[in-house]
């Protein structure tokens, strides 16, 4: 990937990322980041904030970083808190955050695992964006991570899914609330080879099957969904509003 190529859409930006210190996440402050926003990553573990800091610090990217598990309500508040104190603004947030705790039926799912899909998945978007709203600016953006699985939930990943099409209708609702100043919009990945997705990806016979399933025959990357994510919340796509973007390289999702 030829960095230097990419376009300078976000100077005077300053942008939050859920979820940021490694996968989608992490590429998505990244790509930003070199496009000349100033940065905030946060995810649960301080260790892994310091190292993704670092990691952009290297790069030239105006960053900061703060520990903020999604479902805590202070550590949410503080990484609001922190990031107007610095940077005296928002213009993006980016809501990544997800867990995948089971792979069970949807009526063989414990009640704790429910509440927690349902508290990291969609409520805690909800709630970051509570903290947030007072300090987004006019022709500001939001972007939700859902997921291609939100169009179908797929058996070993019922749940998860159905939390992702929830925020699909999340999308939709917050666009209206939240227009004409802030847009929102959703990026839907395919297959991303991350932690997350491991336990599909590093097996070999699984990992060929998703490939065929793409037309493009190949899984996406972090980068792809990066680009897509810094798309829709530039001024590029400054008339998209209450839109779904799926990058799963062709894969099934709807008409
Ligand atoms: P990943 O590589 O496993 O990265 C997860 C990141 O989230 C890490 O930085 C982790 O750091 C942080 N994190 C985990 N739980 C958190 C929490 N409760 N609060 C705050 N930070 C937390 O995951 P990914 O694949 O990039 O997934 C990112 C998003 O893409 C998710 O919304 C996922 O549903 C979506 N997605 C992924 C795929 C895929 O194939 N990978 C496909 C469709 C959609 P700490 O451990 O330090 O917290």
């Amino acid at each position: 990937m030829d960095k230097s190529k990419f376009g300078k859409r976000y100077e005077g930006k300053v942008a939050i990322v859920t979820a940021s210190t490694q996968g989608i996440g992490f590429s998505i402050a990244e790509r930003l980041g070199l496009e000349g926003a100033s940065v905030v990553v946060s995810s649960r573990k301080q260790n892994n904030v310091d190292e993704a800091v670092e990691k952009l610090k290297a790069q030239g990217i105006e960053v900061l970083g703060v520990v903020c598990h999604v479902s805590n309500k202070q550590q949410r508040k503080n990484l609001i808190d922190k990031t107007v104190q610095k940077y005296g603004k928002i213009d993006v947030v980016v809501s990544n955050a997800a867990a995948n705790p089971s792979i069970d039926d949807i009526l063989q799912t414990q009640e704790s695992v429910l509440d927690k899909l349902w508290e990291i998945n969609v409520k805690s978007s909800i709630l970051i964006l509570q903290d947030a709203a007072p300090h987004l600016q006019k022709g500001s953006s939001v972007v939700i991570i859902s997921s291609f699985t939100a169009y179908q939930p797929p058996a070993t990943m019922a749940m998860y899914g159905v939390t992702k099409t929830a925020l699909l209708g999340l999308t939709k609702a917050l666009a209206a609330e939240m227009a004409p100043n802030t847009r929102v919009n959703c990026v839907a990945p395919g297959f991303v080879p991350t932690s997350f997705a491991a336990f599909l990806t590093t097996n070999d016979a699984i990992r060929k099957e998703i490939e065929q399933r793409t037309l493009l025959n190949r899984l996406g990357t972090t980068q792809d969904m990066a680009a897509a994510t810094a798309f829709l919340a530039s001024d590029d796509a400054s008339y998209i509003t209450a839109e779904i973007l799926v990058v799963a390289g062709g894969m099934p999702s709807r008409l």
